[in-house]
């Protein structure tokens, strides 16, 4: 109870501080009428993951336990129906609003309640994803008919298997993701194991630093080579490239990053909202919830 105190009293002279910096970094968009457009918006329904990633950007993970209750997920649906545009992209072609589910681990909130919040985003015509670790596999299972993309992450490229035979494969997108570690082997493995899933990406992360992670040289020879063609996303933060099927993600800026960006807003199970990994501190940049 103390620690959540300290947290509240340094949240308020904060929030003062997010509102002075709205006016600055976030123009006046709603008092005007006029709206922001969003690449797509976050919703965090939970810290609580049952994994434990060294390289979790989550830094609340485990930390606390609270899940986000389904009123507060309304009123963001209201405020970005009202407040947002959507830039469309090669995955979004109309400019829906598009959401995506995250933690701590999604799944970890049950079924019901992501499909209930599902059926709510699509009565708006808003596309629906999550990302999740994949671990639980009959709930993933289970939400797959009412999502319309699920990320699944998996830490070598034999665990895609599991899914190869799912009648919703087209809403698979298998995620790979590309440590320091991995070999040129490991990339060829998971090209071969996964060449009849329709999506599929191996992310190049950055490190804590926000700088690309060392790669082996074998592979970055590969992913740098000159016939590697990149293309940059609408947002302009990440790079794609197709190598033997598969997408190639990577970031390309460091210091403007992708996640503390005003197109993505992002709701904390607090029920605060703000556009930051860095901290859950209310910044209601979009107007009220
Ligand atoms: S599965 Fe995701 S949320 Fe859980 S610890 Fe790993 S990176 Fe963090």
């Amino acid at each position: 109870m103390k620690i959540l105190g300290i947290l509240a009293f340094k949240s308020n002279s904060q929030i003062q501080n997010n509102k002075k910096q709205n006016k600055v970094s976030f123009g006046n968009a709603i008092d005007t009428g006029a709206k922001f457009t969003i690449d797509h918006a976050d919703i965090l329904v939970t810290h609580r993951c049952n994994k434990g990633c060294p390289t979790c950007i989550d830094k609340w993970v485990n930390k606390y336990k609270q899940i986000i209750s389904f009123d507060i997920i309304k009123k963001y649906f209201n405020l970005l129906d009202r407040n947002t545009v959507s830039v469309p992209s090669p995955v979004n072609k109309e400019g829906r609003t598009l959401i995506n589910i995250l933690g701590g681990e999604p799944t970890v909130v049950g079924e019901e309640f992501l499909n209930q919040i599902a059926e709510n985003a699509h009565e708006r015509n808003f596309l629906m994803w999550t990302s999740t670790n994949g671990i639980k596999t009959e709930t993933v299972k289970r939400i797959l008919p009412n999502f319309d993309m699920v990320h699944i992450t998996v830490d070598k490229p034999e665990d895609a298997i599991k899914w190869a035979d799912s009648e919703y494969l087209n809403r698979i997108d298998i995620k790979y993701p590309c440590t320091e570690k991995t070999s040129l082997e490991d990339f060829l493995r998971f090209v071969n194991i996964t060449k009849d899933f329709p999506n599929k990406k191996m992310i190049v992360y950055n490190d804590l630093h926000r700088k690309e992670i060392k790669m082996q040289p074998e592979l970055a020879a590969l992913l740098d080579g000159s016939d590697v063609k990149y293309t940059v996303a609408p947002h302009g933060f990440q790079k794609y490239a197709d190598v033997y099927g598969v997408t190639i993600k990577r970031t390309i800026q460091e210091d403007n990053h992708f996640a503390d960006s005003q197109m993505i807003p992002r709701l904390y199970p607090n029920g605060n909202y703000n556009c930051t990994w860095e901290n859950e501190l209310n910044n209601p940049y979009l107007g009220e919830l």
